[in-house]
């Protein structure tokens, strides 16, 4: 988001020049630059055996099955979002969480940080904000999750983390 007003004393931002960065908008009162910020946001991909951590949340995809997601906030690193979006809205804590790459949502200014990471304690506990919450057989994840493009990819990162070599988890995928 390209700020247009101070965001603590309300005051109309001007141009600064900042070296390579260009014009920045600044504010004079507060001696403040205001970059642009995408927001942060982590997608986790849970893996037990072979099983992967999948929910349902009507309000992302009516018809599709998703991986945990949630945004980052402030103080927090991102390895620390991960443990805590997936102990939030399921119940479960992970450990060995390792990065898979970086994805831009345009449309709404996110920037998807991607993961997987390893069950290591806990039963199932939904939270409110998600209405299914289950282990599901990773062979089956891209056929479950047709409307989650960005979690689909992840889930073909998996697959290749865990040395899969069948066919049978690709079924689904539309040749593009
Ligand atoms: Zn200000």
């Amino acid at each position: 988001m390209k700020f247009k007003f101070c965001p603590i004393c309300g005051d109309k931002l001007v141009e600064k020049y900042s070296w390579d960065e260009g014009g920045v908008p600044y504010c004079e009162s507060d001696d403040i630059m205001f970059f642009d910020t995408p927001k942060p946001c982590v997608i986790v991909a849970v893996i037990k055996d072979n099983k992967i951590l999948l929910l349902k949340q009507d309000y992302i995809f009516k018809n599709s099955k998703v991986l945990v997601s949630g945004y980052v906030t402030t103080g927090e690193c991102v390895e620390e979002t991960v443990k805590r979006e997936v102990l939030e809205e399921t119940g479960i804590t992970v450990g060995e969480i390792k990065y898979l790459g970086s994805e831009y949502l345009d449309k709404r200014e996110i920037l998807m940080l991607t993961f997987m990471a390893k069950y290591e304690s806990g039963e199932i506990k939904k939270s409110d904000e998600v209405d299914w919450a289950n282990w599901g057989n990773i062979e089956d994840a891209l056929c479950e999750m047709k409307e989650d493009e960005i979690g689909k990819r992840i889930v073909r990162k998996v697959l290749k983390e865990i040395g899969y070599e069948g066919t049978k988890a690709y079924r689904c995928d539309i040749k593009e």
